[in-house]
Parts: C-alpha cells; sequence; structure tokens
C-alpha cells in the first residue's frame, strides 16, 4: 500500500510538494484553510505577483512544469532604476537572456500547481483550517469555514502553511522549536499602475513601443529613496503591481506619519513624482490595501522526529528583497521528495537530512535578503555603485 502523507497548506510550496510526493507513488492528502482558488477566486492577500528565478524554476523544471509557468509569466531582464529627477536606467542582470527572472501571479501559479497536483492524484480538502495536533496519538483536528471540527489521523504530516504556520505553534507547543522571529521593522504597501489603455495618453510612451505596459515591462522597476523605496513588477495582461516599502513607524516617512492617503499623495508628488500619475487609484488602493509586515524566522528545529516536519515559509520564512522566498520554498520541494521516495519508512532519517541540506542555504539566503534591501533602496542609486557596476565589479 502506497504511504500516506498528510499536508497542511495548499500554497505554493504545499502544491508543488503534493504533486512531486503523488507522482513519487505517495498517497497524499492536503488540508488546505481557504475555499478552492479555481471556483471561489484567489484571496492569496499579499504580494500579488512575485518574481521567479532560477532556484525555483529548476524545482519547476524537475516538476515537469516549468514551460506552462513560464507562458503565463513575463521576462524580467534586470533592475530599472528610476531616480527622483526623473532618469531611468536598466540595470541588466547578466550579459543576455539567459540570465533573467521572470513575474508571475500568485494567483494563477497556484492554480496551476493544484491543477498538476490534483492530475498527479493528490486529494485537496478546500475549508479545512488544521486547529491542533495530538503527537502522542498522532491525530489532528480541523476546522471548516462553518466552525465545524473534526478529529484524523495522521501519522506523517507534513506544514506547508506558511509564516504563521498552525503546525509550527503544535509542534512548538509540544516540544520547543528554538523559535525566533526578527520583525524588520519595516511594513509595505500594495498599489496597482493599470494597462497603458487605462491612463491618459501623455503618460504613456515609457514602455520600449511595449503599447500595452505604462512602462517597460521586461524589468524590475525600483525607485530607490534611501531609507525606503517602490518596486513594480510587470503582469501578463498590461498592469504593474507597486510595493511601497517604508519604516512601519518612528518619523517621517512611516506608514503611522502617513496615515491615510491625502498625506501619502502628498509624499509621492514629492518623491515618487514620475510613478504617481501612473496610479489612478492612488487614494482608494491607499486606503484599501493593509500594511503587510515583515519578518525573518528562525528554528533550530524543523522536524519533530518522524512525526512531522516544516518546509517552505513555515519553516524559513524571510523578507522578500531577494524574491527568494517561494524560490527557496520550491527548492525545499525537490529535495524533500528526492529523499522521501529513497527512504519511504524512515521519515525520521529523512525529515533529519532534509534540514542538514537545506537549513544551510536558507540562513544564507535569508541574510542576503536582509542586506538586499538596502542595496535596493539605497545602493542602486548611489554613483560610487553604478561605477563599480560599469567595471563589472559587481
Ligand atoms: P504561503 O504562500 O503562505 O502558503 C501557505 C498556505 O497555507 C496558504 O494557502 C494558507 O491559506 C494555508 N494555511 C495557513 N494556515 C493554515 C491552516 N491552519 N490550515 C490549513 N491551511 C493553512 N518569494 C519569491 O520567491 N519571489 C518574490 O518575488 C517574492 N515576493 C514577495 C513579496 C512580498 C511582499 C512577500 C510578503 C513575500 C514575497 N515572497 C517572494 C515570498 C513568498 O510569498 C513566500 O516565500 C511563499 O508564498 C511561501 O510559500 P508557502 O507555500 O510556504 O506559504
Amino acid at each position: 500500500m502506497a504511504k500516506h502523507i498528510t499536508l497542511i497548506g495548499g500554497g505554493l510550496v504545499g502544491a508543488l510538494l503534493a504533486q512531486q510526493l503523488a507522482g513519487r507513488g505517495f498517497a497524499v492528502d492536503v488540508f488546505e484553510k481557504r475555499p478552492d482558488p479555481r471556483i471561489a477566486g484567489f484571496t492569496g492577500g499579499r504580494s500579488i505577483n512575485l518574481a521567479l528565478a532560477e532556484r525555483g524554476l529548476q524545482a519547476l523544471r524537475e516538476a515537469g512544469l516549468a514551460d506552462d509557468v513560464l507562458q503565463r509569466a513575463v521576462m524580467m531582464r534586470g533592475r530599472m532604476v528610476h531616480t527622483r529627477d526623473g532618469r531611468s536606467g536598466l540595470q541588466r542582470y547578466g550579459v543576455d537572456d539567459s540570465e533573467v527572472i521572470w513575474s508571475v501571479s500568485r494567483g494563477a501559479l497556484n492554480m496551476l500547481l493544484l491543477d498538476a497536483a490534483e492530475a498527479a492524484g493528490v486529494n485537496f480538502h478546500f475549508g479545512q483550517s488544521l486547529a491542533s495536533a495530538d503527537f502522542d496519538q498522532r491525530r489532528m483536528r480541523l476546522v471548516d469555514e462553518l466552525g465545524v471540527s473534526r478529529e484524523l489521523d495522521a501519522p506523517v504530516v507534513i506544514g506547508a502553511d506558511g509564516a504563521g504556520s498552525a503546525l509550527r505553534a503544535a509542534m512548538n507547543a509540544y516540544a520547543p522549536l528554538g523559535e525566533r522571529v526578527e520583525s524588520l521593522g519595516h511594513g509595505y504597501k500594495e498599489l496597482e499602475i493599470p494597462p497603458a489603455g487605462g491612463l491618459s495618453a501623455d503618460l504613456v510612451g515609457r514602455s520600449g513601443g511595449h503599447d500595452q505596459f505604462a512602462l517597460e515591462p521586461h524589468a524590475l522597476h525600483i525607485w530607490p529613496r534611501g531609507g525606503y523605496m517602490c518596486i513594480a513588477l510587470p503582469n501578463t495582461e498590461g498592469s504593474f503591481t507597486v510595493t511601497l516599502f517604508l519604516p512601519a513607524h518612528g518619523p517621517h516617512p512611516s506608514f503611522d506619519t502617513l496615515g491615510s492617503a491625502g498625506t501619502a499623495r502628498a509624499f509621492f508628488e514629492e518623491d515618487f513624482p514620475d510613478l504617481l500619475p501612473l496610479i489612478p487609484d492612488f487614494a482608494s488602493d491607499y486606503d484599501g490595501h493593509p500594511v503587510g509586515t515583515l519578518s525573518t524566522l528562525y528554528l533550530d528545529r524543523w522536524h519533530l522526529d518522524g512525526r512531522a516536519l516544516l518546509v517552505g515559509d513555515a519553516a524559513h520564512a524571510i523578507v522578500p528583497f531577494h524574491g527568494q522566498g517561494m524560490n527557496c520554498g520550491f527548492e525545499d520541494t525537490v529535495v524533500l521528495a528526492s529523499l522521501l521516495a529513497q527512504s519511504p519508512d524512515d521519515t525520521a532519517g529523512v525529515f533529519a537530512e532534509f534540514q542538514r541540506i537545506r537549513q544551510p542555504n536558507s540562513d544564507a539566503i535569508a541574510a542576503m535578503a536582509l542586506e538586499n534591501y538596502v542595496e535596493m533602496r539605497d545602493s542602486v542609486a548611489d554613483p560610487h555603485y553604478l561605477a563599480k557596476r560599469a567595471l563589472g565589479a559587481l
């Protein structure tokens, strides 16, 4: 009989892991808190689009899904840096298009991964939230959208339930995991540049001949302003998702001092004068979208012997400035599925080996992501930095 694995969370990492485990002959059940996004619409709540890089793309290649994903992605050749005086310049990631990253919609990608996992034989249970776990009895309790709870056997459970993981909380209560959450102290808010057709004609024309887009589509746009910044990633239908990163509290400018859209508009007029006219629904975007928080999660232990394991953000949530959280989680899935396929009956050994292999990598990317915030919001506009890049030193 196929070895059974219970997964908590059918987000990006959970869906890809489920597809790979089912493809290797495991019987996989996934319990996902939200309703099925393919029926109810996607309600991810944060970062509408993401940068997919080689690390994550390689995992998708191994899962046989890379071509499907790339068909729904926009290539980004480098960083387009917009200075305060309205000039812009592209800093390429590589000498040619063999070194690029891709902008993908979180919702479209999640739905593609759910379809692929289902086609591989995975059973999804939507609207089912993990409420508690009894690791001695190897059982867990789930609550549905109406608040009705039920208990199930779950001898081997893997948590892909994100940065606020309920499985992690249950594991930590049973045997402390050495959890540390370091808040960045900066938050983010998302705004939207619509496709060029939705903007007045005099604002369009900076897209390098791509008439559907208000800006050059094949770039990750950055407006670096020292202690804070805006970025924008393209979407396939011609819009861009803009993210403002700013201190959460403290002296101006911070999300505290900006308050509502009125003050925020004055701040944008001063600091992002070329960007503001491209966001026609600025007031409703600003007031309607929440301020997201940013933290790095460190754990001493990712597993409870062979009974429970954490992957993706549940194990190693990082700040988004290297665009590597999902990519790193995708890499987790390849390593874990391959280890489990080799030793399906030794989950304790596999989980320990998984942490041994993956933790040094996730620690390294966590540190690089923190460093890259300073680089993106500050150094990329520094003349010394640009001179070094021109000489090939960066
Ligand atoms: P999640 O995507 O959080 O998915 C967790 C899933 O578990 C969700 O579906 C949730 O509904 C479900 N769930 C939660 N609790 C329960 C429960 N109790 N029971 C059942 N189900 C539950 N990464 C990149 O690689 N590139 C980027 O450009 C990038 N940009 C980012 C920008 C921002 C602003 C942010 C905040 C993050 C960004 N990331 C990026 C990081 C990326 O979003 C995460 O690393 C990625 O989503 C992690 O996937 P995951 O499946 O582990 O967790």
